[in-house]
């Protein structure tokens, strides 16, 4: 009899302690399916980026000694369902004994638990090694608080993990966050860092991938495909940011250029979501890079932030919330995106900027997300569910439990305050602000009625003029409706009307 060891396509860590030992009684299985590739309309980035990896880990088990089992998306084996392929592989094997390490993505966690219980063999859920917290730490922690605060969570860690401290309960430099001093928006210097990942021609997967029939949308890049294959690439990239783009990434973090795709950012999101890179190692490197005096604290800190801060939290958010997160609206908003969301044609440059390079790179980096796109969605009232589908499918690093809380929460507000404390809208003047994209734009971005006006000015007072009721009250809010308050019935009046102008004709901007 054998066991069945199931590998997701987001499992791809080689130093998993399943992998410590090779025995001839274990085999292992992976698949790509079109189950995977369909719950959402996907990038042909990701597709590409996944299947291309998932085969690179592949044929490193098997040289390693392992006994893998791989049903490529095009085997006439392969039923396209997970379940019904671990049917035939047990039946065939036989084995008495299925394992599969905890997915990280409701939807699978569900289905392999309800497939556990009708098997007659043993099913074995194992920890997937993956993470600094448990899934269930950030409820546990926040049980019966209306708000989930990051900085506590994420304090916690940095005492029990020893980052950045000085003693046990002193971080280093005096302070827990640094986020006040990162916000500089980007005047062309520092030069940002060159581009080092490696290109790939994964033309023949392609064809593989579209002769299945899977539906997709963005630029494939399928000759030139830059997103890490394994491991050893992603290392590669680490080390390069923490030479070249970590030194600045604290000052720039909010920045936003039309001459910069990615600023400083690391780009490592994708090798850490598939499991490439384990999140302590990054870590770790980069408080090196602060203790050997390469990157200043208010950098490293705040890159430490995102990954043992924001990561670990939004994945505790996500399992805590589930099932139901995905139905949240507390705004009530219904709109359908715009159709240029699928194109980036728009005469909103920062949109055109920040969708046409989504479509292009299958990425954005967080500003972009948050303060354009994000701002964006949720001014203009578009339905959260139909934003979350978006941003699910256009980002290489998109995974639910990842995605979902940051869109739903923290860009959308859709939770009505869990994790953000207030909503992250803004006017033009914000994005005039932490940008270049104003400069050339079609539209006025001072002014607030008119043809040309920049539909975020008026939409931006028309949402909390709209939504008074459920956001008066909140404390970081009182300097906006004392704004607010002084505006003239006129002057409102005009806003509603420029704003019901600029709803109604969406697609059109
Ligand atoms: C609306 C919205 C949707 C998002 N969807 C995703 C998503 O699907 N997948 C995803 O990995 N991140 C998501 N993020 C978070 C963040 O934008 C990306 O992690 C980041 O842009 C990835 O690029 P990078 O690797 O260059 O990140 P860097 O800016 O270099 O940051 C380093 C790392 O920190 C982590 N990180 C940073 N911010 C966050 C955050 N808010 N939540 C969780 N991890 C974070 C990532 O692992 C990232 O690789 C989203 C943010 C917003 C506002
Ligand atoms: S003027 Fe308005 S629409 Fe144009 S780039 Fe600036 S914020 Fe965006």
């Amino acid at each position: 009899m054998s066991r069945l060891r199931l590998i997701l396509g987001d499992q791809l860590n080689p130093r998993h302690s399943w992998f410590a030992e090779t025995r001839p009684d274990v085999h292992y299985v992976m698949m790509e399916i079109r189950q995977e590739t369909d719950y959402v309309l996907h990038h042909a980035q990701k597709l590409l980026a996944i299947f291309a990896a998932m085969r690179d880990f592949v044929g490193k088990l098997e040289r390693a000694g392992h006994r893998i089992h791989y049903l490529r998306i095009d085997d006439p084996r392969n039923t396209q369902s997970l379940t019904a392929n671990l049917d035939g592989l047990i039946a065939e094997l036989p084995a008495d004994r299925l394992e599969y390490q905890e997915p990280d993505e409701w939807r699978l966690d569900r289905q392999l638990r309800r497939y556990g219980e009708t098997l007659t063999i043993h099913c074995i859920s194992a920890d997937s090694e993956h993470f600094l917290t448990k899934r269930d730490e950030a409820g546990r922690l926040f049980e019966g608080r209306r708000q989930w605060l990051m900085e506590h969570f994420y304090r916690r860690l940095r005492q029990r993990h020893g980052v950045l401290m000085e003693t046990a309960s002193r971080p280093v430099g005096g302070r827990w966050n640094f986020d006040t001093e990162n916000r500089k928006a980007w005047p062309g210097q520092p030069a940002v860092p060159p581009d080092v990942r490696i290109q790939h021609d994964h033309g023949p997967l392609w064809k593989d991938i579209v002769a299945a029939g899977v539906r997709n949308f963005g630029d494939p890049r399928a000759e030139r495909l830059a997103w890490p294959l394994h491991r050893d690439e992603a290392l590669m990239q680490i080390d390069a940011f923490i030479d070249q783009g970590l030194p600045h990434f604290g000052d720039y973090q909010d920045a936003m250029s039309s001459r910069s795709w990615r600023l400083f950012h690391s780009l490592l999101s994708f090798a850490l979501n598939v499991k490439m890179l384990d999140p302590r190692e990054v870590i770790g490197k980069a408080e090196q890079a602060y203790r050997e005096g390469r990157a200043p604290l208010a950098a490293v800190e705040g890159f430490i932030r995102q990954i043992l801060g924001w990561r670990e939290y939004v994945r505790g958010v996500y399992w805590a919330r589930m099932p139901g997160h995905a139905e949240q609206n507390v705004f009530q908003h219904t709109r359908p995106l715009p159709a240029w969301f699928w194109t980036g044609e728009t005469r909103l440059r920062c949109l055109a900027q920040a969708i046409g390079q989504s479509l292009e790179q299958a990425y954005a980096h967080h500003s972009q997300r948050l303060m354009i796109i994000g701002n964006f969605a949720l001014l203009a009232g578009q339905d959260p569910a139909a934003v979350h589908r978006w941003y699910l499918g256009v980002y290489i690093d998109a995974f639910e439990w990842v995605e979902l809380p940051n869109t739903l929460g923290m860009s959308l507000y859709a939770d009505g305050g869990l994790l953000a404390t207030k909503p992250y809208v803004s006017s033009a003047a914000y994005i005039g602000r932490m940008s270049d994209y104003c400069k050339g734009c079609h539209y006025d971005r001072k002014a607030r009625i008119g043809e040309r006006a920049c539909p975020f000015n008026a939409l931006y007072w028309d949402f909390f003029a709209r939504h008074a009721p459920l956001l008066s009250g909140n404390p970081r809010l009182g300097m906006v409706y004392r704004q607010l308050a002084k505006l003239s019935k006129d002057d409102r009046e005009a806003i509603s009307g420029q704003s019901d102008r600029i709803r109604a004709r969406l697609d059109d901007l």
